[in-house]
């Protein structure tokens, strides 16, 4: 749409067209020039040269001019920064929270200080507006970095029990550059972590630039290093032997990679990945507002954005209306030259992108969707741009590409429904889970619907609003870990007594030996009847394969037998899981109640179980009834917070709330160790009951009978079918199965350091969230680390709900 003759005053009035207003590119080509437009890695203070000199050029989309040269990171080069940020870490570790506080608020000042340099460097290198740069991406850089400040003042008040965790290898995509690097740069040093950043290939230059700045802000040597380089940079970052945690955002396929490539490394990870958001809209919309909220979900950032709201469901009785406006929208949506401050959508990233974008929207006419343009969309004068025009899809099937591939580009395709209930299971028919919008003027409507969204993020009339007040992150395979608020404090921190923990002495056990699957005779049913059972759906059931295995007490003697559950039991556990959501449904209150008679019910049998467990572990009679004991306790202690671990208003400042509310993930599964075999059971099963989850267990393997012994006492307390699950028998062939399964949301695991690293990897490919002990002995005893708040976290995961309010 760019025009480059300039019209008369009169010629103006009559057609109301826009002149151009171009914003100058002085101040970033200055910049430029005085790196003579080549840039090595920011490490330890300062621009190196690459180890092996290898460069590639960075560009300006909207023209393809060449901005800059930038070094390809190689793995000495991505070595290099490690060291730097290790060398940097006693240091920065050392200071108090107030003076790393003044660090990031110095940081946001130079953000603003800068504004104007970092506003149009970022529209260069991106191709994005400079109305969206200079409004948004920057302000709110300098926003997380005030906001962070806070919370480094804070952290030790805040976040008592918790510390750094070391090295932070962060890489980001090239759709927010500046903005991504805020919103994990800030957060991690705000913890008191060093930094190296991999910015993305196609936009290394704000990171580059910012990098500077926190020097000449005084930030130290090496807090902050940037090596810049395409995914095999990333790649050898992610490898890299000196990192403590992992933050990712990009592709789902590579968050993927990151996972497997981490897997039993200790390492902390967040992944923050793809999505196919809902934009949903009832007929009692403000349908004027709801067709610019489009314009903000999709051709914001070119549609180039993760939580683009891509999808727009809309209630049958109003979708012709819907369309119509937003056809005509679309007619005065202006695109062209990023630095061209009345355009509203620049230029697409690369071609690679382009090609994309172009093929999937071929292949979405090829199945017969009905694809709108406006009738400028061929007229936009390229000059050598990657623009591609906004473009809607209507009579699109839900199973079609268009509709669950992330298309990243300004493409949305539109269905309609009928009921709030055909909405919710349209807008939840996707693989991902990243946000969703709800538009309605029924504030009834909309908070019945938003906790029934899949997604880390719903916006309420509104959408793609953040703040650095406020979570963000996702749901099943958009990942795990949230940015901003409090809730993304935790993930640059951990727990201090996990940091205490020794590895166990003994290897934990599977089951006994010359019991693995097979091995041992198959059992009559008259032997199946003196067995202990499986406990699914609220029943005991006989396991699949009909084998059981002994279990041996402390003297070698014969106690009984347990079942040799296989995957075929996990999958009906999982399914009875899945299908008990009254426990998810049911209130706080009732939670609490069902856990408080769970604990008088074993209370009441105390000497029962402390018979056998001394029977099984050979515990002296004080040690067995203090295991007892403990166990009512711990179950009291999350009957207690049933209804308490609640969450928060956030303060952003918009007229608004915006609700934090820590959601269950849905079906956990929970794998217990050997030791203290009904206290670590309970320990780890009851937290994830009080946050509402369904949980599918397995017990200690070699001292099974503990759980085995509680069906009784769970049949006459309440809990309803499926709520919890067990399934005994080898520990380690039981987590992989419960680690692959697609619909198991998240998992623990305590048991040795391969099996931990067999949930990290086995859960890559459905991208649960995992808790695992990487071998580590925990004191069940001892409450610090048997039980606590780090346990609820773990056990839910922050949806946040913007809700605007006023007229
Ligand atoms: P997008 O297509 O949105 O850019 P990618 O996941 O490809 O998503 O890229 C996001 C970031 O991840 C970029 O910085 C990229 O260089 C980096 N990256 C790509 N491949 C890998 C990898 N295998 N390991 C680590 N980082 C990678």
């Amino acid at each position: 749409m760019s025009s480059t003759a300039t019209p008369s005053v009169k010629a103006i009035f009559e057609s109301m067209e826009y002149g151009p207003a171009p914003e100058s590119a002085e101040l970033a080509q200055a910049w430029l020039m005085r790196h003579e437009r080549s840039f090595g890695h920011f490490v330890g203070g300062r621009f190196v040269d690459p180890v092996d000199g290898e460069r590639f050029a960075t560009t300006h989309p909207g023209d393809g001019a060449e901005l800059a040269q930038v070094a390809q990171g190689g793995a000495a080069d991505v070595d290099a920064a490690v060291r730097a940020a290790q060398e940097a870490l006693p240091a920065w570790q050392a200071l108090t929270p107030f003076a790393r506080s003044r660090h990031l608020y110095a940081l946001a000042r130079h953000v603003q200080k800068h504004a104007r340099l970092l506003a149009v460097l970022e529209a260069l290198d991106n191709g994005k507006t400079l109305r969206e740069t200079r409004d948004i991406d920057i302000p709110l850089v300098a926003r997380h970095f005030y906001h962070h400040a806070g919370w480094a003042q804070l952290r030790d008040s805040e976040f008592a029990g918790y510390e750094p965790v070391g090295v932070c290898g962060q890489i980001i995509p090239w759709n927010f550059p500046l903005l991504m690097l805020a919103w994990k740069v800030a957060p991690a040093l705000a913890a008191g972590n060093t930094v190296v950043l991999k910015p993305a290939e196609f936009t290394p230059l704000t990171a580059l630039a910012f990098a500077e700045m926190a020097a000449e802000a005084g930030l130290p040597e090496g807090v902050l290093n940037v090596v810049t380089g395409d995914g095999r940079t990333g790649a050898a970052l992610v490898a890299h032997e000196g990192l403590a945690k992992v933050a990712f955002t990009g592709s789902t396929e590579v968050g993927r990679i990151i996972r497997q490539a981490t897997a039993g490394r200790g390492l902390k990870l967040s992944l923050e990945l793809g999505g196919k958001s809902p934009f949903i809209v009832f007929d009692d919309a403000d349908l004027d507002s709801a067709v610019e909220g489009v314009v903000d979900a999709i051709w914001f950032n070119q549609g180039e954005v993760c939580c683009a709201g891509s999808r727009l469901l809309v209630q049958e009785s109003v979708a012709a209306a819907v369309e119509e406006k937003l056809r005509a929208r679309m007619e005065t949506l202006r695109e062209g030259p990023s630095l061209d401050k009345a355009m509203d959508i620049g230029a697409i990233i690369a071609p690679v992108q382009l090609d994309k974008i172009t093929r999937l929207v071929e292949q979405c006419k090829a199945e017969g969707g009905r694809c709108y343009q406006p009738s400028w969309a061929q007229s936009v004068t390229r000059d050598g741009g990657l623009y591609f025009p906004p473009t809607l899809f209507s009579e699109v099937a839900p199973s079609s590409a268009a509709a669950q591939e992330e298309i990243f580009g300004p493409v949305i395709v539109s269905m309609t429904f009928r009921t709030p209930a055909e909405a919710v299971e349209l807008a939840n028919n996707t693989r991902y889970g990243l946000a969703a919008s709800v538009w309605t003027e029924n504030v009834n409507l909309a908070l019945d619907v938003a906790p029934k969204l899949e997604a880390g993020v719903v916006w309420v009339n509104c959408t793609n609003v953040f703040d650095a007040a406020s979570g963000f992150g996702g749901y099943r395979e958009s990942g795990y870990g949230r940015e901003g608020g409090r809730e993304g404090m935790y993930e640059y921190l951990k727990p201090s007594w996990e940091a205490r923990l020794e590895p166990y002495r003994e290897a934990p056990s599977g089951v006994p030996d010359g019991a693995a699957l097979g091995a041992g005779a198959p059992v009559g049913e008259e032997a199946i009847d003196r067995t202990a059972k499986l406990y699914i759906g609220g029943k005991q059931a006989r396991p699949d394969g009909a084998y059981s295995y002994p279990v041996l007490g402390a003297d070698g003697v014969h106690l009984g037998e347990a079942p040799l559950g296989n995957r075929k039991d996990v999958r009906n556990a999982v399914e009875a899981a899945r299908k008990g959501t009254a426990w998810t449904k049911a209130t706080a209150h009732n939670r609490a109640q069902v856990l408080y008679y769970l604990a008088e019910n074993l209370d009441a049998r105390a000497g029962e179980f402390g018979a056998r467990l001394r029977a099984m572990t050979g515990a002296r009679k004080a040690d067995a009834e203090r295991e007892v004991a403990a166990s009512v306790q711990r179950l009291f202690t999350y009957a207690a917070h049933a209804d308490k671990y609640d969450g928060a208003v956030h303060a952003t400042p918009l007229r608004n709330v915006t609700l934090a509310m820590p959601e269950p993930w849905g079906v956990m599964a929970v794998v217990c160790p050997d030791e203290a075999p009904l206290l670590a059971f309970v320990s780890l099963v009851a937290p994830a009951l009080a946050m509402g989850n369904r949980v599918v267990s397995v017990p200690s393997p070699r001292w099974p009978l503990a759980a085995t012994d509680l069906y009784q006492v769970l049949d006459t307390s309440d809990l309803p079918a499926g709520a919890l699950n067990i399934v005994t028998g080898d520990r380690d062939e039981l987590a992989a199965v419960l680690a692959k399964h697609a619909d198991v949301a998240a998992m623990w695991y305590v048991g040795s350091a391969e099996g931990s690293t067999a949930v990290e990897r086995e859960s890559a490919d459905n991208l649960k969230a995992t808790w695992v002990n990487f071998g580590d002995r925990r004191d069940w005893f001892d409450p610090e680390q048997g039980e606590g708040r780090e346990y609820l976290r773990r056990a839910t995961h922050v949806k946040n709900i913007w809700v605007p309010y006023g007229e």
